[in-house]
């Protein structure tokens, strides 16, 4: 079962769309178990009917035209209970419904099993026989397992729309669910980046020019057949009869008329050249995996080198890039630093990638540039994307594809309304943060960039409340010197004295890998992070905190802070090493002042500990992005749970409380730096407790001043009381949102970050 199993998810796998797809797992389906019939119906998302779009078995007629209503036939019984049904008489069944169309009323047996993705059915697969019995355990386990395999190209499809028959071409489908990168909505037009020589990474794209087209391609497979004769000749001495046949193999395979024609066909069918030659490799070597003699096999390996080989040739040439469009969102599998900046700034509009997570190189570079991202989107079809148009919302972590005009609409409105609200609080950039009541609450930002640090300046900020030393880390090839980094935390600290600069010491592991100093591990983010790798290494620890106190020499404004504290004698150690770091600088005659130390709070050891930190340090900092994803044992970056990541979690908000309150007990002053910071009725919450200041991305800032301008600290506390009775994160969210909107500060809900749900579809 379990090869059958493996061999069609690969055939499923290399299908050119779902169409292909369905095809395959009805035809296969049926032959391995050996029914009559195997079909798959689908729900149209727009009208909620089942649509019979693949059968083998039934006749082909039938396919699109059978469309079960809601409450219609069994089928839908498989649908409302989510859940296998097996009857060994369908026609005793009160639900059964005699469809002409189909020819079915030879069948008996009837299985159907639901295909399901995120918790919703996307339709059911059925097989049926003609004998009367029922279905025995294991053919049903293979039958869901088929079923969970096909759940997610399904979504795939439905995310792009490329379900003929059951939408026209723009729709409201349910959005691609990723991670919120940088924040802010986009509305454009896909250009899809991929490295180069990789062929799965080819997009499609359609060509106007169709012979400059072929006469690349055809010198591409010349200048591969001259490599290859060349190699075979230089290795021949050396090789014997049979691996020199493989260099014959390869002549004769690239002079084939398969491999050859069958990419000028698509090429004349409009497909640019590297988009034509993915497909013929991948159905050529899609032959060669289906064989059952392992020798022919490793073929389809021989073809796919052959492929990268000609596609190398084919980039090497001009670049194929065709113009940005005017309001690009740039899309790929993983998009690099060098991609963003290859287009021109006044183009980019918004950032999707497949991979990466709120703390890769793309994010940052999408927040520091104030461009809109969604990242870790990873039911992201990237292939069939270029072109398209889109709407991404970097708030809430959702892609659009090809949505309807009403969507569209909507999305503009909000665009408009986010500008005239920008322009409006630009205002507030030389107010302070300080309520109707009188409470002072100084807003600091957090960056990571030498270059966001005039726009977190521009935007308000009245310090750094966190800088992520670790990216002056990641852009470079090896450990940055002492001096070297010293020369880009005078910068930071320097831009803003005498107002306060947080420098975080290292916080690499988790998520946040360093090139040159890679760490293996099956639980990263239990593992080896954040302070816990700098006290293991204290070379690197000492220099880098050689390098911040020499960099804050005659300005006085610089704080240090420890990520990843998980116990006290962490602390200690830390303090001690940094003691050391400043003797060491003050024995070799610089003076040096003793700088402002802090721990972070981000881990719930840490939480029932903050009284204790606090005694020890000069301020606490809690960083509610991993306090949330330690709390609720849910990974901040994995789209797959993102919907059950929320900071406003009552056990998060406890938390919090409890560490104002340590804190408190210990006159310490404690910020927040976390995303939540950055969410003007979180941050309000925030307020309410107690907490002393906030830092967050300089995008979010003037909204949160704004509502802190506008909102007493006594109708914060009342709110907090409110929402502190309350035991779910979505009553939590409505209260806080009727609050603001009784409050008058309702267009402040949107646009805040975390956790912002707003009228759109989910
Ligand atoms: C946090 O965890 O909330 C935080 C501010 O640190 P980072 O996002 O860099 O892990
Ligand atoms: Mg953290």
């Amino acid at each position: 079962m379990l090869n059958i199993l493996r061999r069609i998810i690969q055939e499923v796998n290399a299908a050119q769309d779902l169409e292909q797809a369905l095809s395959i797992i009805v035809k296969r389906v049926k032959q391995s178990m050996a029914v009559e019939v195997c079909s798959v119906y689908l729900a149209d998302p727009n009208t909620q009917h089942y649509v019979l779009m693949a059968s083998d078995g039934l006749n082909p007629q039938a396919i699109g035209r059978v469309r079960l209503a809601p409450g219609e036939g069994i089928i839908s019984v498989v649908a409302e209970t989510a859940e296998p049904l097996n009857l060994d008489n369908a026609t005793d069944h009160p639900r059964y419904r005699f469809i002409a169309e189909t020819g079915e009323e030879r069948y008996h047996a009837f299985l159907g099993v639901p295909i399901i993705h995120h918790r919703k059915v996307l339709g059911i697969v059925v097989v049926r026989q003609h004998t009367q019995r029922r279905f025995k355990e294991n053919e049903v386990a293979f039958l869901v397992t088929v079923a969970a395999q096909l759940s997610g190209a399904i979504a795939h499809a439905e995310v792009v729309g490329d379900i003929r028959g059951l939408q026209d071409n723009r729709h409201d489908g349910r959005p691609l669910e990723g991670l919120p990168g940088a924040p802010g909505v986009a509305i454009g037009i896909a250009m899809v980046v991929y490295p180069p020589a990789d062929l799965d990474a080819i997009p499609d794209r359609k060509i106007t020019n169709i012979n400059a087209e072929i006469v690349a391609f055809m010198a591409a497979v010349k200048s591969v057949q001259d490599d290859m004769a060349a190699l075979g000749e230089r290795l021949s001495p050396k090789l014997n009869a049979e691996d020199r046949a493989l260099f014959d193999a390869y002549r004769l395979m690239l002079g084939s008329d398969t491999l050859i024609n069958n990419t000028l066909d698509r090429i004349r069918a409009g497909s640019w050249a590297s988009g034509a030659l993915r497909e013929t490799v991948n159905e050529h070597a899609r032959i060669f995996d289906e064989m059952d003699d392992p020798y022919i096999r490793e073929r389809a390996e021989d073809v796919r080198d052959l492929g990268r080989r000609i596609l190398v040739r084919l980039q090497s040439g001009k670049r194929n890039i065709p113009p940005y469009p005017d309001n690009t969102i740039l899309v790929g599998q993983e998009i690099t630093a060098t991609m963003l900046a290859e287009v021109p700034s006044e183009k980019l509009k918004g950032v999707i990638s497949a991979r990466g997570s709120s703390s890769s190189h793309v994010a940052i570079l999408a927040r520091a540039l104030g461009v809109p991202a969604v990242v870790g989107a990873g039911d992201l079809p990237v292939a069939r994307m270029d072109g398209r148009e889109l709407i991404v919302d970097g708030y809430l972590g959702k892609v659009y594809v090809q949505p309807s005009t009403t969507l569209l609409a909507e999305y503009n409105r909000l665009l408009h309304e986010e500008k005239q609200l920008v322009a409006g609080l630009a205002e507030l950039r030389n107010l302070p943060a300080i309520t109707p009541d009188g409470l002072r609450m100084p807003l600091y930002a957090n960056t990571g960039l030498l270059s966001d640090v005039a726009s977190s300046l521009n935007s308000g900020a009245e310090g750094i409340g966190l800088y992520r030393t670790e990216v002056p880390f990641m852009i470079r090839q090896r450990f940055p010197s002492e001096e070297e980094q010293r020369r880009v935390y005078r910068q930071v600290l320097e831009a803003y004295a005498p107002r306060p600069v947080t420098l975080r010491t290292l916080d690499i592991g988790g998520d946040k890998e360093l090139p040159y100093f890679p760490i293996h591990e099956d639980n990263p983010f239990l593992g080896w992070r954040g302070i816990r790798i700098t006290l293991d290494h204290p070379e690197i620890f000492l220099t880098q905190l050689r390098a911040m106190l020499r960099a804050s020499i005659g300005l006085g404004n610089l704080h240090i802070l420890l990520p990843m504290i998980s116990s006290v004698t962490e602390v200690d150690e830390a303090i001690v090493l940094l003691n050391r770091a400043r003797q060491e600088l003050c024995d070799a005659g610089e003076i040096v002042e003793r700088p402002r130390i802090g721990a972070m709070i981000e881990v719930p050891s840490a939480v029932y500990q903050a009284e204790a930190l606090a005694r020890r340090v000069d301020f606490l900092s809690v960083g509610t992005n991993d306090l949330t994803q330690y709390l609720l044992a849910v990974d901040r970056n994995n789209a797959q749970v993102a919907s059950l990541y929320d900071a406003l979690h009552p056990a998060v908000l406890h938390a919090l409380v409890q560490v104002a309150e340590g804190a408190r007990r210990q006159n310490t002053p404690v910020s927040v730096c976390g995303e939540m910071a950055g969410d003007p009725a979180a941050a309000l919450l925030l307020m309410g407790m107690g907490i002393d200041s906030l830092s967050m991305s300089a995008a979010s800032l003037p909204r949160v001043k704004w509502v802190i301008r506008n909102f007493t600290r006594t109708q914060a506390q009342d709110m907090l009381a409110q929402v502190l009775t309350l035991e779910d994160a979505g009553a939590i969210r409505a209260c806080l949102n009727t609050t603001l909107e009784s409050a008058g500060l309702g267009h402040m809900i949107r646009g805040g970050g975390i956790s912002g749900k707003h009228h759109l579809p989910n």
